[in-house]
């Protein structure tokens, strides 16, 4: 008898996580949140305590070539710390492990710390502990944040009701695009290393791959406002995977507007001058780190007049689909790319 063998690309990222998630049985009545949001969320005397965890591999998540090492400190950070926003919950402290190869120099970890400490003094935590290893291929990092709310306070991706209003901070899509520019001009420096990349007229995209900010301004700002979003996730893979898992989580359908997805204008002209249609960086772009939130309507006037937060669209009923409405008016069904690890 032959022992079946499933891939994992059949099952994708998140249907493994779900597989996996079938196996796990929670014991302490303390765990009010276990697999399955931006981080878990544990019972702590009188507040609650998330915990969330990242991993970033040399050579899948950062390229060396590229990405300063300083970056890639701060990014490690940086992502750990918005799946904290997503939660409305303020971050802590963090753990750092790294694995390292004989290539990397006691300076070489310097940089890479350089950034983490920005980090950490830029969202008020603490490093307060980690493990390090020896790598056979190149390095590995692994961050994990500890945040704190009041229970009342933490946003899930299931809390969204018909008629709550979709919001978004800052644009999307530029992660992306910054992306697509470092991979062709390290082609062209692999090509020719005599040619210098000119890097000058794209640091609003590249900037944006290599060091992204953790949105905990509009956190802070929501609470001073005495909003709290009725769901809440980060932006990690792309604004149409992360409407479907709002709409799956909170069993409602959605409806977003093509004129009000927001965009940058150098990101706008470089996915352009790449041949890449903008909207479909919108949606489809991985690594924005900005927060997809719903609001109830009552709270709209509060938040109306916000340079940076953008009203896309709304909740309605689960069989009413999920639906991008074209600047022509026509319905589109929104389809979930997303960023495909496997
Ligand atoms: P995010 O993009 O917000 O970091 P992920 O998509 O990575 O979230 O993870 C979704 C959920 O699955 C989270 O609750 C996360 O903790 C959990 N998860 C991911 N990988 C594993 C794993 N290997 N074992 C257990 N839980 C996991
Ligand atoms: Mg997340």
């Amino acid at each position: 008898m032959s022992e079946k063998r499933t891939e994992i690309s059949e099952l994708g990222e998140f249907g493994l996580i779900d597989h996996l998630n079938s196996t796990v049985i929670i014991k302490n009545p303390g765990t009010l949140k276990g697999i399955g949001d931006d981080a878990a969320v544990i019972e702590a005397g009188d507040h609650v305590k998330v915990v969330t965890t990242d991993l970033l591999l040399e050579g899948v998540h950062f390229d060396l070539s590229y990405a300063p090492l300083t970056h890639v400190g701060f990014k490690a950070v940086a992502v750990n710390i918005s799946d904290v926003a997503a939660m409305n919950a303020i971050p802590k402290q963090i753990t750092v492990s790294i694995a390292l190869s004989n290539r990397f120099s006691v300076e070489a970890v310097d940089a890479l710390y350089e950034g983490i400490n920005a980090a950490c003094e830029h969202y008020g935590v603490d490093l307060v502990g980690g493990d390090t290893t020896a790598s056979r291929g190149g390095l590995v990092i692994s961050v994990t944040a500890i945040g704190e709310a009041q229970k009342e306070q933490i946003t899930y991706r299931t809390g969204a009701k018909v008629n709550d209003i979709l919001c978004v901070t800052g644009d999307l899509g530029s992660a992306l695009v910054g992306l697509q520019i470092l991979e062709r001009e390290k082609q062209v420096y692999l090509a020719n290393p005599e040619m210098k990349p000119d890097l000058e007229k794209y640091t609003v995209v590249t900037g944006r791959q290599l060091r992204p900010d953790a949105r905990m301004d509009i956190i802070h700002e929501m609470r001073e406002l005495e909003i709290v979003p009725t769901s809440m996730m980060d932006i990690s893979d792309g604004l149409a995977s992360e409407i479907f898992h709002i709409c799956k989580g909170s069993g409602v359908g959605a409806t977003i507007y093509e004129d009000k997805l927001p965009i940058d204008k150098q990101t706008f002209d470089t996915a352009v001058e790449l041949n890449l249609d903008p909207i479909t960086c919108v949606l489809n772009g991985g690594e924005d780190y900005e927060l997809l939130f719903t609001i109830d309507q009552k709270d709209f006037e509060k938040l109306e007049k916000h340079s940076d937060i953008h009203f896309i669209g709304h909740i309605t009923k689960a069989e009413e689909g999920k639906y991008l409405v074209t600047k022509s008016g026509t319905a589109v069904q929104l389809k979930a790319q997303g960023w495909k690890h496997f």
